[in-house]
């Protein structure tokens, strides 16, 4: 099986983010260890293939394979032309916020407590990181917000918004949650499970399972077997750099789409890569 993948080259802010293949031995560590690990839809090249031919045809063939029930999907909420995150930078108050919403259906409060726990981990990075834009030191915010989709405003251009679903099962037993771009779907019964449900949202968020030995949340375990959930800074630089550059996403990975606008600005046009640089904040 072959899972595209990140891998990050170079050191400097101008680096460009490559994707390279390898082989997984996702089966057969599942095997040994006993426990799921939540990448398994995208460990499986031909269910990949699979999904991303059948996504977009959902509607006109329903029946075309068991996973279609992502024809429920309800993407038709998202702006297609949309961005499923973005980074705001305001230049005024020398801030960047990565911001996006989730989506509940109105009257699931399992999912809506579920998502807001999921959001609630990244959120509590605010602060913990800065980026020096040019000259000057912006600090790095989380808003990731959770509403239900009688909130969705139609009218505004720069929604950002993803859809955030529990199921009661997946195909794959040792799938406890996927995402599909800007749909999360978290097993009901990890519902308060935080590694599960933010690991997710990161791939919302653009990030695929690292490799290079890199711990973390965005294992492809959640970092159950290292020990390691936490969000690390190579993961708030790829999300800060996929949304400055989504063309270094990899098409072959449906992790979320990002973009970038300034404060006061409406549009989430791309535009030129400035000369910037994470760095972690010490905190008194
Ligand atoms: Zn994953």
């Amino acid at each position: 099986m072959n899972c595209p993948t990140i891998k990050k080259k170079g050191v400097s802010r101008m680096q460009t983010i490559r994707f390279y293949p390898f082989v997984s031995t996702g089966k057969e560590k599942d095997e040994e260890t006993g426990y799921g690990y939540f990448g398994a839809r995208y460990m499986d090249h031909e269910l990949m293939t699979m999904w991303l031919s059948v996504d977009p045809m959902a509607d006109k063939y329903p029946s075309i394979s068991p996973y279609a029930y992502c024809a429920w999907n309800p993407v038709k909420l998202v702006d297609p032309d949309g961005r499923d995150w973005v980074v705001v930078f305001d230049h005024k108050n020398k801030t960047v916020t990565i911001e996006a919403k989730y989506v509940v259906k109105k009257g699931d409060e399992d999912a809506k407590k579920s998502a807001e726990n999921a959001v609630s981990v990244w959120n509590s990075l605010s602060g913990e990181y800065g980026l020096k834009v040019g000259k000057d030191n912006y600090i790095v915010n989380f808003d990731l917000s959770v509403i239900d989709d009688s909130e969705v405003d139609a009218s505004n251009s720069d929604r950002n918004l993803n859809t955030y679903r529990l199921k009661s099962s997946f195909s794959n037993p040792n799938v406890r949650g996927e995402t599909n771009r800007n749909s999360i779907y978290v097993l009901a019964s990890d519902k308060d499970d935080f590694v599960v449900s933010s690991h997710e949202v990161g791939h919302s968020l653009g990030l695929i399972h690292p490799i290079g030995g890199q711990k973390g949340l965005m294992e492809e375990d959640g970092g159950m077997k290292s020990g390691h959930h936490e969000i690390t800074t190579d993961n708030v630089r790829n999300i800060i750099d996929l949304a400055l550059h989504p063309n270094n996403r990899d098409p072959n990975w449906h992790s979320g789409v990002g973009g970038y606008r300034e404060k006061g600005t409406s549009s989430v046009d791309i535009l030129k890569p400035l000369n910037i640089n994470l760095y972690k904040r010490n905190k008194k």
